[in-house]
C-alpha cells in the first residue's frame, strides 16, 4: 500500500522546483511526500473516485450522513480527536453507517514551526481518542491544512498512519454549493480523492449547507460519467 507505482510521486519534482518552491511544495503541495509518506490518488485505470471529509464530527455530521446514505454512498472521514471527545455518538454514527475514519490531528493546528514532540502528541491523541470512542484505530491520516513538516513522517511510522491528501478539493469553506459543484466535477478524474469537509475546525454547529448541496449533485453528477464510489482504502488497495 505504501509503494504502489504512480501513487506516491513527489521527488521528481526536484528537477523544476527551485529550493523556495521546493520547500513550500514540500510542506503543502498534495502530491509531497519529502516529508511524511502520503497518497493523493488512487489508480488512474479504475473509473472509481473517493469522497473524503475533514474537520469532523460536528453537529452538522448526521444531515451528511442522511444524505449518503440516501444515496448509497461511502466516503472517508477524517475526524479531530477533540469532536470526537465532544460528539462521541456522532463519532459513532459515521462507522455505523459503514463509512472509513481516518486521523485528523487532536486539535487541528499549523504544524509550521512546532515541535517533533507536539507534532507526535497531536497525532497519537487523535488516535487514542478515536479507538476509544469508536472502536476504529485509523491507518490513515490528513494534515490540517495540508501542511507536513519534519517530525510528521516519523510520528505516522509509530503510529502505522499512511498519510491522504487530495486529488480535487473543493474549497468548500468558503464556496457556494454551485461552484464546489462544478469545481470538483470538472477537476474529477479516475482515482480522484476529493477534500470536502462536514466540520470547520473545532467550532461548533458549522454550517456546511453548501457542501450538503454539492454533494447532493455531484454524486448522481458522478455517477451518469461512471464512475462508482469507494472509501480510501478501496481506492488505493484495488482488488485487481
Ligand atoms: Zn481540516
Amino acid at each position: 500500500m505504501r509503494s504502489m507505482p504512480g501513487v506516491i510521486a513527489g521527488v521528481a519534482c526536484t528537477s523544476i522546483c527551485g529550493a523556495g518552491a521546493l520547500a513550500a511544495y514540500a510542506v503543502r503541495g498534495p502530491s509531497s511526500t519529502l516529508l511524511a509518506p502520503s497518497v493523493y490518488r488512487g489508480s488512474a485505470s479504475q473509473r472509481a473516485v473517493a469522497l473524503t471529509f475533514d474537520d469532523g464530527p460536528s453537529e452538522s455530521t448526521p444531515a451528511l450522513l442522511d444524505l449518503l446514505e440516501k444515496l448509497q454512498v461511502t466516503g472517508t472521514f477524517f475526524q479531530c480527536g477533540a469532536n470526537v471527545q465532544r460528539l462521541p455518538q456522532i463519532a459513532r454514527q459515521v462507522v455505523e453507517r459503514g463509512h472509513e475514519l481516518g486521523n485528523h490531528s487532536h486539535t487541528h493546528p499549523r504544524f509550521y514551526f512546532r515541535s517533533r514532540e507536539f507534532i507526535g502528541a497531536e497525532l497519537a491523541q487523535a488516535q487514542d481518542a478515536i479507538r476509544v470512542v469508536t472502536g476504529v484505530l485509523p491507518r490513515l491520516f490528513r494534515a490540517p491544512f495540508g501542511v507536513r513538516w519534519p517530525g510528521m513522517g516519523a510520528a505516522q511510522r509509530r503510529l502505522n498512519l499512511l498519510g491522504v491528501m487530495w486529488t480535487v478539493i473543493g474549497c468548500d469553506w468558503k464556496l457556494k454549493a454551485e461552484a464546489i459543484f462544478k469545481r470538483v466535477l470538472t477537476r474529477t478524474e479516475n482515482g480522484a480523492i476529493i477534500g470536502l469537509h462536514d466540520g470547520r475546525e473545532l467550532e461548533a454547529r458549522p454550517n456546511i449547507g453548501d457542501t450538503i448541496e454539492a454533494v447532493k449533485r455531484l454524486i448522481p453528477a458522478l455517477e451518469t460519467q461512471g464512475y462508482r464510489f469507494e472509501t480510501v482504502s478501496q481506492l488505493i488497495c484495488p482488488r485487481n
